[in-house]
């Protein structure tokens, strides 16, 4: 390893530590990228396993607002947004593709390709990646920790990008153990809690033998005051994806406030209840109920099981009863999936840690970037999108600081 003192050490090889990498190297600045796994990104990688939904094209305002109410994240979101990553990702090579909702993926979906050319091109820059560097914490010294194959590494670089990810999908090497580290050092941090992430739903047999893995398509999905049209899927514990990640703070709330929560499906969003009411006042004849349904409402599959599902039988011969399932369907969750299942989560580094750059205020030299910091946003390319701007702004934040402190060259 070259002398690290004159260099600045990126832990965490995401797409926010890559970013803040990018952006050091563009300025003249030398960095090392570690990460405790076998090679890097695997996390982004597995993003792109059903399609990597890199960032979303659409209004800057509705863009920003998908941020809630955090101004100093939209700020940076603002300074590196959608258009930003499409220009990038061309820069590498790589052809967007949106889809018709806006939702942006590299054109071969995957993410390898972009992940190869990135660090490709990180290298021919000057960075040097170091799989299986595990970073333990500070010593007293303060120098990094970091424990690899041959042995224990004490560093002391010119600066330190953080950039270790949330607290989900261990098994990617985001597994959150730096929380301990930077609240033992006093950094304001929160503990970790599940963002976009399913929802455990008590099912019969019947739903979780026959219909686990099923999408339920154009539905909408409404919790209290939110609703939102999509799909989901049902697994052998509940429910996930699309439209549940949608509404997953509000069921969060619910689950807080009362210890169970009440998801309503609307399983024919496009008929009102009165069409509805009408069309079932069509006498039945000898048809059984599902047939009957099925050929007035074109009902069938899992959305026909929904309807069976917990429902009071006796019941479902009462025109009203039956618009109000086929309308209002309610589904009792009792708990949130675990949080390793998550696709983010919330909780890390608070804001108020990290002045304007992403700098530790009181640990100099010591930047953070991505899903380690306390922020939240829905699925749809906003996640990784607030990764980059994060780490774009902690890798301008070290090139300045640098500077300031005139210790190399920046
Ligand atoms: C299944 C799945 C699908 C997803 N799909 C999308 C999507 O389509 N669009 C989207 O916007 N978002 C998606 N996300 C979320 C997105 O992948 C994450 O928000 C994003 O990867 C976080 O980036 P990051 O750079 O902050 O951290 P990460 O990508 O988690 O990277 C952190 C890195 O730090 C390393 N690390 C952790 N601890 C240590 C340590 N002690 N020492 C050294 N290295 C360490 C890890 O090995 C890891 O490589 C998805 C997530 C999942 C799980």
């Amino acid at each position: 390893m070259n002398d690290v003192s004159q260099r600045v050490a990126i832990i965490g090889a995401g797409p926010a530590g890559l970013m803040a990498a990018q952006v050091l190297t563009q300025n003249g600045v030398g960095v090392d990228i570690f990460d405790a796994m076998p090679s890097m990104g695997r996390k982004f990688l597995m993003a792109g396993k059903s399609g990597l939904n890199i960032t979303h094209a659409e209004d800057t305002q509705d863009f920003l607002s998908r941020y809630g109410e955090n101004t100093r994240l939209q700020d940076m979101v603002a300074n590196f947004g959608a258009q930003d990553i499409i220009a990038w990702m061309q820069e590498l090579g790589i052809e967007p593709h949106t889809g018709p909702t806006g939702r942006v993926f590299p054109s071969m979906m995957k993410s390898s390709p972009l992940l190869r050319a990135w660090l490709v091109r990180l290298q021919e820059k000057g960075a040097q990646l170091h799989a299986r560097h595990q970073w333990q914490g500070w010593n007293n010294a303060g120098e990094l920790v970091f424990k690899t194959p041959t042995g224990v590494v004490n560093l002391k670089p010119a600066a330190s990008v953080f950039a270790l990810g949330g607290g989900s999908w261990k098994r990617l090497g985001s597994d959150g153990a730096w929380l301990d580290k930077f609240m033992e050092q006093g950094v304001s941090s929160a503990p970790f809690a599940p963002s976009n992430n399913g929802f455990i739903v008590d099912w019969s047999d019947r739903i979780r033998d026959e219909f686990a893995g099923h999408p339920i398509k154009s539905v909408q999905v409404s919790v209290g005051q939110q609703a939102t049209r999509g799909e989901f899927v049902i697994t052998r514990k509940g429910v996930e994806s699309g439209a549940i990640y949608t509404v997953s703070a509000s069921l969060r709330e619910q689950l807080n406030a009362y210890g169970t929560a009440t998801l309503l499906l609307d399983l024919l969003p496009d008929i009102s209840e009165g069409v509805l009411g009408e069309k079932l006042q069509k006498p039945r004849g000898k048809l059984s109920l599902s047939n009957y349904l099925r050929k007035v409402t074109g009902l069938k599959g899992v959305k026909m099981a929904l309807v069976y599902e917990g429902a009071d039988k006796a019941a479902l011969n009462d025109n009203d009863y039956l618009v109000r399932r086929l309308k209002a369907l309610p589904l009792k969750v009792t708990s949130a999936a675990p949080l390793d299942e998550a696709i983010s989560t919330i909780g890390g580094v608070q804001w108020s840690a990290l002045d304007d750059g992403l700098m530790v205020k009181e640990k100099p030299g010591v930047f953070c970037a991505g899903e380690m910091i306390d922020w939240d946003a829905p699925t749809g390319g906003y996640l990784i999108t607030a990764c980059m701007a994060t780490g774009r702004a902690a890798g301008l934040g070290v090139a300045n600081w640098l500077k300031a402190t005139s210790q190399i060259e920046a």
